[in-house]
């Protein structure tokens, strides 16, 4: 890790995300840049991993995020809470922003915290909004499958990672609906398939680590470069899950979560 560019990376991505907001403010435009920017950082992040460079723009779009769960904390929250919102808000943002630092982005101490409020942070809300949707459609279908004896359907375990709040379903319609038949993760909700295999608890728990400290957009391009661009176990986003695996085999991990 070279901490320094993260940090530099860091930086200036929150603060082109407070020009943004005070230049364009929060629309249609203002959303559409930070989308694109999202996206050619991550794909600039991904050629240069680990290098200086490649430091650089991991730092970068941890600070995008942050500035985006900052900005955007604060005015949901203040909604709903008023002026303690504010603080709310903040708190949302530096808990993002301190991930740049290896020495607190790998205590476990911290990541006990980055998991479980990852469900308030709001650039996690889409992909772990439509997760909840796909885990309680799993619940519901679930006596449809015992009654009618549909294998496909059936909740076959769960389990719970307590340090990253995240609560995994083996089997059921969304677990069984991943063509490569594995585990994927939407932020604080994992799916693994019914057929006979590891569960993935720490691979996935590390993603939903990425969720709170990169945010839904980039969530959804890691899975694009996973599994429809030919990036496997070696697109960035896998490189930095699977660095939560303790006992990990992978050579090429980004070594964020240990
Ligand atoms: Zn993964």
């Amino acid at each position: 890790m070279k901490i320094k560019m993260a940090f530099f990376g860091a930086l200036a991505g929150g603060a082109g995300v407070v020009g943004l907001y005070f230049g364009l403010g929060i629309n249609w435009i203002s959303l559409a840049i930070v989308g694109g920017v999202t996206l050619l950082s991550y794909i600039g992040a991904h050629f240069t991993a680990t290098t200086g460079f490649g430091e650089f723009m991991r730092g970068w779009l941890i600070g995008l995020n942050a500035g985006l769960n900052g900005s955007l904390g604060v005015i949901v929250y203040s909604l709903l809470l008023g002026p303690a919102g504010v603080a709310v808000g903040a708190a949302l943002g530096v808990l993002n922003f301190v991930t740049v630092f290896p020495v607190i982005s790998r205590s476990e101490v911290f990541q006990g915290f980055l998991g479980w409020l990852c469900l308030l942070q709001p650039m996690s809300y889409l992909v772990a909004g439509l997760g909840l949707f796909f885990y309680l459609a799993n619940l519901i279908l679930h006596p449809v499958a015992l009654i009618t004896r549909t294998q496909y359907l059936r909740i076959l375990g769960m389990r719970v990672d307590w340090k990253t709040g995240t609560f995994f379903q083996r089997g059921g319609l969304f677990s069984n609906m991943n063509p490569i038949d594995t585990a994927y993760n939407m932020g604080n909700f994992s799916f693994v398939d019914k057929a006979p295999g590891p569960w993935h608890i720490e691979h996935e728990a590390g993603h939903t680590l990425n969720l709170a400290t990169f945010g839904s957009l980039f969530h959804l391009v890691g899975a694009i470069d996973e599994n429809l661009t030919g990036g496997g176990a070696n697109a960035f986003a896998e490189r930095l899950a699977e660095s939560n695996n303790p006992s990990t085999t992978q050579s090429n991990i980004i070594a964020m979560w240990t």
